[in-house]
């Protein structure tokens, strides 16, 4: 391959390995943690951020406390590997309980037990939605939730409609693909179907990822250290035979295969250049599925003015959804990380955490404090000691918080979107992070699964000289005979943690 150096680049010789992974977030330290497993050590990690993690990160807040600014919850037990790990590295968790909600309205009382009628009425609408996906074309979550007779027709509606599809899918449901989002199981009762657990621990959910990207350290060799931290990726070459990256210092490595784990929003932006372009049907792919955006916003205040309640949901009368609806409370006896600290936290998602990266952290405590006294109409609300604000969409490491499948992306969409590069008997680039991972995208485990996918799908391509095959299609069309077979297995299976076997099987494929 031609170096392509540019001018001013670092003079040092290139960096060589077998396999290149761009990004240590999960899925960038279970494949690398495969790769070893198949017996090929000569591997390089470059990250941007001085630490493992990506999205998974903590920071101290308060007096004392630690909170998490991406990933908290995992989301189902039994063979979930979040769970595993979190279990391995003794992981303090609490059970999170959505069913128990504390509403709160502009008008200030308001009967509870209306909202959990309300809420119940809601979940039933959920899980008829699961039924009708299977067999129709894909609707909007909207027009789904309308045909099964629920309207948001009053703000405590419009609240809980919010908490069950934009708090968890981060966008709205006129947005949201009814087959492969709001209409999937995972909604209703989590991919695995134990319940979810908040992750407490002091030390940072991260704290796992970190664990196991320890058992990386031993790669390393005279040829230099597996990771390469504060490593900042500029562009990204690749051809029929290795793949070149460059980085902000001019450093070049050169690989036989390389990982790309950065975000969907990375991918849609022009952070960072690949050369080729990507084609047209990548593109496509790319930009038809939506990077969301979910703010958590922590304040921390002297003293609880509140009552000890999990969750509660602020109903307003504008029924504008993402008003700040969906509040916890990390004071409560389990959720609490330091006596000295009363830390609310509240969350707004897509359009609307997008208006508010754009103001100041005390433009939006303003915004956040006439919220709560409307909450607490009577009392004198103290002014937060602390506010914090991660910026998600703004960050260009990231360019939001996680994927989610809109109504218009197909199979054949998320199969492009897979697919490595260039389109050839041995691609040499590959793909791997959260949104690739068809059953869980958005979650931690995707990433963690997808990840480890990827690296035994390059493991074959290493040892045996004949990579896997992989679906890709040139043009992508509305009439894909094995839609509503792909589809049904792939929601069949969804609650199912089975990496190791592919439900579908495309038309369309290399070999
Ligand atoms: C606010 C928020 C809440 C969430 N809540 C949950 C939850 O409760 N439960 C759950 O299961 N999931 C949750 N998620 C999703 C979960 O965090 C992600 O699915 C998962 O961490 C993604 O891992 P990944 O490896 O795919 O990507 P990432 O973690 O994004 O890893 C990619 C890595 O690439 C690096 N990178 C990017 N660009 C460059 C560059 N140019 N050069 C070098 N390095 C670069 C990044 O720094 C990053 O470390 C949440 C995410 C967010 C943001």
């Amino acid at each position: 391959m031609v170096l392509g150096t540019r001018a001013g680049a670092a003079a040092n010789p290139p960096i060589r390995s077998k396999v290149l992974i761009l990004g240590a977030g999960a899925s960038g330290i279970s494949a690398a943690l495969k790769l070893q497993q198949n017996n090929i050590s000569d591997i390089k990690i470059i990250e941007a951020t001085a630490n493992v993690g990506g999205r998974v990160t903590h920071q101290p807040f308060g007096h004392g406390s630690m909170v998490e600014l991406g990933a908290n919850w995992i989301y189902g037990k039994g063979k979930n590997p979040i769970h595993r790990l979190a279990k391995r590295y003794g992981l303090k968790t609490a059970p999170s309980d959505k069913k128990k909600v504390v509403y709160f309205t502009e008008e200030g009382s308001f009967h509870q037990s209306q909202g959990e009628k309300w809420s119940k009425d809601f979940n039933v609408v959920m899980k008829k939605m699961v039924r009708i996906a299977n067999d129709q074309v894909d609707l909007s979550s909207r027009t789904a939730l309308e045909l099964l007779g629920w309207q948001p027709d009053c703000p405590v509606k419009a609240a809980i409609e919010y908490f069950g599809i934009d708090w968890e899918l981060a966008e709205p449901p006129e947005t949201c693909s009814l087959d492969y989002a709001a209409g999937t199981v995972d909604l209703v009762s989590g991919s695995f179907p134990l319940g979810d657990e908040f992750v407490v621990d002091q030390r940072g959910f991260n704290y796992v990822l970190q664990q196991e990207a320890a058992k990386l350290a031993n790669l390393g060799d005279a040829d230099g250290p597996v990771f390469y931290f504060n490593t900042t990726v500029t562009r990204i070459q690749y051809d029929n035979h290795s793949v070149t990256v460059e980085t902000t210092d001019g450093t070049i490595f050169i690989a036989d295969y390389a990982i790309c784990t950065f975000s969907l929003g990375v991918l849609q932006n022009k952070d960072v250049l690949f050369e080729p372009a990507f084609p047209q049907w990548k593109r496509e792919a790319l930009l038809s599925f939506h990077m969301t955006t979910y703010t958590k916003i922590f304040l921390n205040f002297e003293h609880a003015f509140w009552d000890n309640w999990q969750f509660a949901l602020y109903a307003s009368n504008k029924t504008k959804q993402g008003d700040y609806t969906v509040w916890q409370n990390l004071a409560g006896p389990k959720f609490r990380a330091s006596p000295h600290d009363n830390i609310l936290m509240v969350t707004t998602t897509g359009k609307e955490s997008v208006r508010l990266e754009a103001k100041t952290d005390k433009e939006i405590e303003a915004e956040v404090l006439k919220v709560i006294s409307k909450m607490f109409p009577g009392q004198t609300i103290p002014t937060p000691q602390q506010i914090m604000i991660p910026r998600w969409h703004s960050n260009p490491l990231f360019r939001g918080s996680y994927s989610n499948w809109a109504l218009g992306a197909s199979i054949q969409h998320q199969e492009n979107m897979q697919a490595p590069l260039p389109v050839a008997d041995h691609p040499r680039l590959w793909f791997a992070g959260e949104a690739y991972s068809m059953r869980y995208y958005g979650y931690l485990h995707g990433a963690w699964l997808n990840g480890k996918e990827v690296a035994q799908h390059i493991s074959q391509c290493y040892h045996s000289d004949q990579c896997p095959s992989y679906h890709y299609h040139p043009l992508v069309t509305s009439c894909y005979a094995d839609t509503q077979q792909h589809r049904r297995s792939l929601m069949q299976s969804r609650s199912l943690p089975n990496p190791s076997s592919h439900p579908y099987q495309s038309h369309f494929s290399i070999h």
